[in-house]
């Protein structure tokens, strides 16, 4: 018999079509799937029971774009010549890094930003690694961390003919065996992965896209991030970004375009019309300085976005809060976005960006359990349920979640991991840091 859960007592923030929001009720889990949420007391009890009683129980939220390797760098001092470019943030920070990463990196960053996410209130994330030295079994490395803390993952390696078309190919024949491998897997899956239109050529994406639609799986690619994929592309070809990945049939229902900060209303309409979806990454944006994407305009277009945070801050609070005031900013126009759509983009609408809409993203009878538990003591007015989603987006950050449930089973409680030690993690984590940026340094001499 499978187990079952009970979280009882909490406001539930059900993230339904509706937003159906009960003060205080129950969600009744069995297995990996949720069996019943409703208002008041429950009548029967489980075999793990969680009291959240002045806690938000919320669905688990969705990163929709991100690199688990970046969790490596913080705090490294790379000797480089700063960067004045997107093209040479990519040049002199990333590239080098790619190149000196190992399978050991591989499986203590998915350890690590994996845990980062899981206690930041994140259960699903859509990674891309790219290594060009540690290009075959590192998505197993990576699976091996992402199912050791138990967070859910759709894994892929980055596909780049920037170095030589061998290295595209053998990244490419790594994704296709780590999709054959993990179908069948609860927690993580693969998908097609293509860095970017300017480092990939037509050939490689043909083969890609076809490779895809075959498998069902997702495919993703870095899209006009930086103004160099644009010129790059009007340059070789007189296309703009999105209209070179039409051309070569890349846009459809299981495309996730990561960024498109420099896409024009024709790219939005292509990216409409075609049923693809864009990963945002706000805080990234902001980092690199590439510049803001007209998101309310995707929105406005019927443009499913998802919410990523690119391989740097981990928390998706922050990552949403930050989705909430950039396009004010931007626009000028403080109701330009609110919270509900910022709150939809870190839940159901990351899911529908995988094609994952109808098991993932809300709490809900027959969906996977991925739930978090905010404590919400901290919050200094009132909790009520017209004023939620504005408090989870403007008030409430990582620090406040205290349980975490993925597939049915509590990986995260009282705020410390329970499928491996938070000192594991760590103690991995920092080693591989200290090693890489020693390699670093030595290829900088
Ligand atoms: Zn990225």
């Amino acid at each position: 018999m499978s187990k079952e859960l009970l979280i009882k007592n909490g406001m539930i923030v059900t993230g339904d079509k509706r937003g159906t929001v009960i003060q205080k009720g129950y969600v009744w889990v069995n297995g990996s799937r949720i069996t019943e949420v409703s208002e008041g007391e429950a009548k029967f009890t489980a075999d793990t029971v969680i009291d959240a009683a002045g806690c938000i129980v919320i669905p688990g939220l969705i990163t929709a774009h991100t690199h688990l390797y970046g969790i490596l760098l913080r705090g490294a001092s790379l000797n480089i010549k700063p960067p004045t470019d997107f093209a040479q943030v990519l040049q002199r920070v990333w590239w080098p890094v790619d190149e000196a990463l190992t399978q050991e990196d591989a499986y203590a960053s998915a350890l690590s930003a994996g845990a980062d996410m899981l206690r930041n209130g994140s259960t699903l994330f859509a990674d891309t690694y790219s290594g060009p030295n540690s290009i075959e079994g590192s998505l197993n490395e990576i699976a091996r961390g992402t199912k050791e803390v138990g967070i859910r993952g759709i894994l892929a390696f980055e596909m780049t003919e920037r170095n030589n078309a061998d290295e595209a190919n053998r990244g490419f024949q790594e994704g296709i065996k780590f999709i054959k491998s993990c179908k069948k897997d609860d927690l993580v899956s693969g998908m097609i992965s293509l860095h970017a239109s300017f480092t990939v050529g037509d050939e490689i994406v043909t083969r890609a896209v076809e490779e895809a639609r075959q498998l069902d799986v997702p495919i993703t690619v870095h899209t006009s991030e930086g103004l160099v994929d644009l010129y790059h592309n009007l340059e070789a070809t007189g296309e703009r970004t999105v209209e070179r990945l039409d051309r070569l049939d890349v846009l459809g229902p299981k495309t996730v375009l990561a960024h498109c900060v420099h896409v024009n209303d024709h790219e939005l309409d292509l990216i409409s019309k075609r049923r693809a979806s864009v990963a945002h990454n706000p805080m990234s944006n902001m980092l690199n300085a590439v510049g803001v994407a007209p998101v309310p305009a995707m929105l406005s277009k019927g443009i499913t976005v998802g919410l990523g945070n690119d391989g740097w801050i981990y928390d998706p609070f922050e990552n949403m809060r930050c989705a909430l005031t950039i396009h004010r900013l931007a626009s000028r126009n403080p109701s330009i976005i609110g919270p509900e759509e910022i709150f939809k983009m870190a839940t159901i609408e990351g899911a529908h960006c995988y094609g994952l809409g109808t098991e993932l993203g809300s709490i809900e009878k027959r969906k996977l359990a991925d739930i978090v538990i905010l404590d919400g003591t901290r919050v200094p007015t009132p909790l009520t349920p017209d004023s939620i989603v504005g408090h989870l987006v403007n008030t409430f950050g990582g620090r406040d979640v205290r349980d975490v449930v993925v597939d049915g089973r509590v990986v995260v409680k009282d705020r410390l991991l329970t499928q491996t030690s938070d000192l594991h993690v760590s103690e991995t984590s920092i080693k591989s840091a200290r090693e890489l940026w020693s390699r670093l340094q030595q290829h900088e001499r």
